[in-house]
């Protein structure tokens, strides 16, 4: 019985922010400035504070600046934007991260186009899906977390040239800029989402699969083509009463089955969960680097 190569996501996000961290003491040494990120967090949903409290550590780890300002539940719009006027004028600041969801009576679309392009390091600006939803264009920055899935596939040699890749789910912010990004990789793409039919003899097609439906074990054995490669977004809870919080996480693929039958797969957590901060550090890093000339 064979058993899938076990992608350890874990290991290669702190590969990538100890690069980032050396990258910006060479920085530090050569032009005395390091990078800025900017978080602004509206709202008190613990998950999002958790998270904001997350990306706020690591860069303080690889010692990047964080500037953080909390937005209370009921602020306006125009007190929302005002801040991010700001920091899209302050030149310490080479990534501005507006942390989702945003309260209901606050037009996402338009807070995420106040986002100056260049300081736009989690690549919702729809200047930048655009550019990489287009052939010969470039953006300035691809979203976190389908970028690494991405690097995780190039890290693992894996290779996507003219491969069948099935994406399953088609968000903004994960299923559909890994979806381009493969097709940018030339890869031949298929979508699922909650309205199509016959979801397992489509994915069973695939040399390659990202799941990002949200969907605990969702993608049984039986979806999976021998010998392909799992990239697993999803990260759900499930009822276990032998844990000491009463649930764990699991993802998207049911990975006792799939083990047997994947070459590699991303375990969760530990898979793409890591690689998505590291990204954001990796996107801010270079922001900086542009904007302050150095290479
Ligand atoms: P969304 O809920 O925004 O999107 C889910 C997508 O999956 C939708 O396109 C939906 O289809 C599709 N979908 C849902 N159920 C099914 C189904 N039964 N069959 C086929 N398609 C389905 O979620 P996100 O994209 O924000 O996140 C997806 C998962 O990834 C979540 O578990 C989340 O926690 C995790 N995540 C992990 C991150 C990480 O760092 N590792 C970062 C971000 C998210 P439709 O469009 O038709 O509704």
């Amino acid at each position: 019985e064979t058993s899938a190569k076990v992608i350890d996501g874990k290991a290669v996000a702190k590969q990538i922010r100890d690069e980032i961290t050396s990258e910006i003491s060479r920085m530090r040494d050569a032009i005395g400035k390091v990078p800025g990120l900017a978080v602004i967090l509206v709202g008190d949903r613990k998950d999002s504070a958790t998270y904001v409290r997350n990306k706020k550590k690591a860069c303080e780890a690889v010692g990047i600046t964080s500037y953080e300002v909390r937005l209370p539940e009921d602020s306006t719009e125009q007190e929302l934007l005002k801040y991010i006027a700001e920091f899209n004028a302050n030149p310490s600041v080479h990534g501005i991260l507006i942390q989702l969801p945003l309260p209901r009576h606050m037009d996402e679309e338009n807070i995420l186009n106040a986002v100056r392009i260049e300081k736009d390091v989690d690549g919702f600006h729809p200047l930048n899906i655009g550019r990489l939803a287009m052939r010969g264009r470039e953006p300035l920055f691809v979203p976190c977390t389908p970028k690494g899935c991405i690097e995780l596939l190039h890290r693992y040699g894996i290779s996507i040239k003219g491969k069948r890749a099935v994406v399953i789910g088609r968000s903004n912010i994960v299923g559909m800029p890994a979806a381009l990004l493969l097709q940018r990789e030339d890869a031949t793409i298929s979508i699922i989402h909650s309205s199509t039919e016959n979801r397992e003899e489509i994915t069973r097609q695939a040399d390659i699969i990202i799941s990002a439906a949200g969907q605990a074990n969702m993608v049984r054995g039986s979806w999976i083509k021998p010998g392909a490669v799992i990239i697993d977004v999803g990260i759900n809870p499930v009822d276990d009463p032998n844990s000491p919080r009463g649930y764990r996480l699991v993802g998207d693929v049911c990975y006792d089955e799939a083990c047997k039958i994947a070459s590699a797969i991303t375990p969760v957590p530990g898979g793409v969960g890591p690689m998505t901060i590291a990204m954001l550090l990796s996107n801010t890093l270079s922001s900086a680097k542009r904007a302050l000339n150095f290479e």
